[in-house]
């Protein structure tokens, strides 16, 4: 990385800020202060995450820096700045840009790692179009608990360091208590940086971008014969490889515009997201995706269609002649789907116990889920109860074609090289005993709006930080919804 100001000794805070986004050209940004707020407070910080950073957990927890977490003051070093960008929304073309998150810097960590450092909801930039640049408490403590689930989880996405309150309302349907969200990231650059990149037509922007891109995630292509080419295929095996943990995990990301996919590969952007509880694979949580676009089976497809948005903005890149250039993008856009099974299907595998590979095995995963879906079992749980008690016999009359299928996979583990006690093992570690169930989350959120009550927000956080501990006994956290036949719906209330 080229770096303007990394040979600045860490500051007894730990801070140790690193700028090279902004050696991108100017018009990769805006810089912008955060607009201070009213009154701010922390309410969350994650000391874990604070540690791995290189902070000083209880420095970062003094009332006196609680400002550092809402932009009214900048940790040391701070160069604040909002990002350009594009996307596609539901399919269509917008320029946009950070309207409400503003990059402090990138955080040097002791272990030679560096992470985008953003407050999101620090206030209005020059890309916030007609929004107010802030945030509600309730979407920040949203996004915090989930990300920091999925990461608990091994899925790779951005962290949450800190919410803190602003002491201001936000206007959204109604009042809402205002909160920003210290975010961290591998990087930021989206899709749609790309898509902004080439909507300017001018290429040395273009090549500026992918050169930066390179030299921050996939340093090792630099020297492949096509490095751009190389990297576009790098870029979606990792996505391949991501959405793949996603089903089968059952996450429903609800919003995968192309503004919302992560160049690192990680998981960005909890708005509508959830997990499922039964299994249906239509499933679609957010109230604005009308036509079910982002629905959980959807997602491989869609995470392909903004791989070819990508590729499309970085035809210019891939070969001299436009025509070669499409040609070459088709080729990497094709090994898509493949790619994807592989990860699916090794997935699927884990969670079944399974280490040696049958020609049935596909068949034997779509099985269960067809078997889930029309029995309307819970995702989470059906794949706990199985790890839990491998070798039980089905009696109960209801799940007569579970049963049969169950005795159809005991009959498969046994074939197995390896014993029981293994694949059991395995198990474990890839069928989650908690995920954030839907009305879980909820009724935290709600307690920390309603009552500014933090309590359950900080027990769920705590419960999902091990969510392949068996051990742990949580009945009311493993429980699904209890809803009844009302759908979950989720809101952007942004
Ligand atoms: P999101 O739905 O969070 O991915 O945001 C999509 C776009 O809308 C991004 O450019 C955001 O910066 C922008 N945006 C969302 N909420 C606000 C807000 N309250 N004020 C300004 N811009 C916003
Ligand atoms: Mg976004």
């Amino acid at each position: 990385m080229p770096s303007s100001t990394s040979s600045a000794l860490p500051l007894p805070s730990g801070w140790r800020l690193d700028h090279s986004y902004a050696q991108l050209p100017t018009r990769f940004f805006a810089r912008v202060q955060p607009t201070p707020v009213k009154a701010p407070k922390l309410l969350l910080l994650n000391r874990p995450l604070a540690g791995d950073l290189g902070l000083d957990p209880a420095l970062l927890a003094r009332p006196e820096y609680a400002g550092w977490f809402t932009g009214n003051s900048l940790p040391p070093g701070a160069s604040p700045l909002a990002q350009a960008y594009a996307g596609h929304q539901f399919g269509n073309f917008v320029v946009l840009g950070d309207g409400r998150a503003i990059l402090l810097g990138e955080q040097l960590t002791p272990r030679g790692e560096r992470f985008d450092i953003q407050l999101k909801g620090a206030g209005r930039t020059p890309y916030s179009r007609g929004g107010d640049g802030r945030a509600a408490l309730g979407p920040m403590l949203r996004e915090y608990i989930i990300s920091e689930a999925m990461h608990a989880l091994g899925i790779p996405t951005t962290r949450s360091l800190a919410v803190a309150a602003t002491g201001e309302p936000v206007y959204r349907e109604t009042a809402r208590t205002g909160a920003v969200l210290t975010r961290i990231a591998s990087s930021h650059i989206r899709v749609g940086t790309f898509e902004w990149a080439a909507s300017t037509g001018e290429i040395e922007l273009l090549r500026a971008l992918a050169d930066y891109t390179l030299r921050r995630h996939y340093p090792e292509l630099l020297s492949a014969e096509q490095p751009y080419v190389a990297m576009l295929r790098a870029i979606l095996q990792r996505q391949a490889a991501l959405i793949a943990r996603w089903q089968q995990i059952g996450f429903v990301h609800g919003v995968m515009n192309t503004d919302n996919m992560a160049l690192s590969g990680e998981t960005i952007d909890y708005g509508p997201c959830a997990f499922l509880d039964v299994y249906h694979s239509a499933t679609v949580f957010s109230s604005i995706d009308y036509h079910g676009r982002y629905a959980y089976a959807n997602q491989p497809e869609i995470a392909h269609w903004n791989l070819s948005r990508l590729a499309s903005a970085m035809l210019p890149l891939l070969h001299a002649d436009e025509e070669k250039a499409v040609a070459v993008a088709n080729e990497v856009l094709e090994e898509f789907p493949e790619n994807f099974e592989a990860h699916w299907l090794a997935a699927l595998r884990g969670k079944l116990g399974l280490c040696n590979q049958e020609r049935g095995d596909a068949e034997l995963a779509q099985k269960l889920l067809a078997i889930m879906q029309e029995q309307r079992m819970d995702f989470t749980n059906t794949f706990r109860d199985i790890s839990e008690n491998p070798l039980a016999i089905d009696t109960s009359a209801a799940s007569g074609e579970f049963g049969v299928w169950r005795a159809r996979w005991q009959e498969r583990l046994r074939r197995e090289p390896q014993d029981l006690s293994e694949a059991q093992a395995l198990m474990r570690r890839n069928n989650p005993a908690f995920i954030p169930r839907n009305h879980k989350v909820e009724e935290a959120l709600a307690a920390a709006t309603d009552r500014s009550d933090l309590s359950l927000v900080e027990k769920l956080v705590d419960v999902l930080a091990g969510p392949f501990d068996y051990q742990r006994h949580f009945p009311e956290f493993s429980a699904p919804s209890i809803t009844g036949d009302a759908p979950y719906q989720t809101f952007c209330g942004t």
